[in-house]
């Protein structure tokens, strides 16, 4: 990657970050009852590096910038969803029984990853993003 120019083909086709979700779940049981959850979710945000960026034009820098800021604003979007979701996961969880909390928890994590999925779609990986400051994260060749 020398110029943005080249940037532009690596983010055409596919999303240039990712903002994912790790659980760890813990129950305590009486019985079949389910009396505790520890519910423990890890968040990451992996973003693009450009390492000739602070030699190319100033222009480009901008552009690189702002790209990254209106990426940033997408990845927050997925981290949002997951903040928000992990919660109605717990109370979920909380409900179940010793029989039926494997099950739910895998199901949530579906619903999850669904949820995020319909993000993208609805946003375009950030390419249609409407509500970002900063724009979309199609890059311009300024
Ligand atoms: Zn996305």
């Amino acid at each position: 990657m020398d110029s943005l120019a080249d940037l532009v083909d690596v983010a055409s086709g596919k999303e240039p970050a990712a903002a994912t979700i790790d659980y760890d779940m813990r129950f305590d049981r009486v019985d079949n009852r389910v009396t505790a959850v520890d519910l423990t979710i890890s968040l990451n945000i992996d973003m693009p590096e450009w390492s000739k960026a602070g030699r190319r034009p100033k222009p480009e820098q901008d552009e690189w910038e702002r790209f990254r800021r209106a990426l940033r604003f997408h990845e927050d979007g997925h981290i949002k969803i997951y903040r928000r979701e992990a919660a109605v996961m717990y109370k979920k969880l909380l409900a179940t029984t010793v029989q039926t909390i494997n099950t739910v928890f895998t199901n949530e994590k579906l619903r999850i990853k669904g949820l995020s999925k319909q993000f993208d779609a609805l946003t375009g990986q950030g390419t249609k993003q409407k509500d970002c400051p900063d724009g979309t994260t199609i890059i311009k060749e300024p």
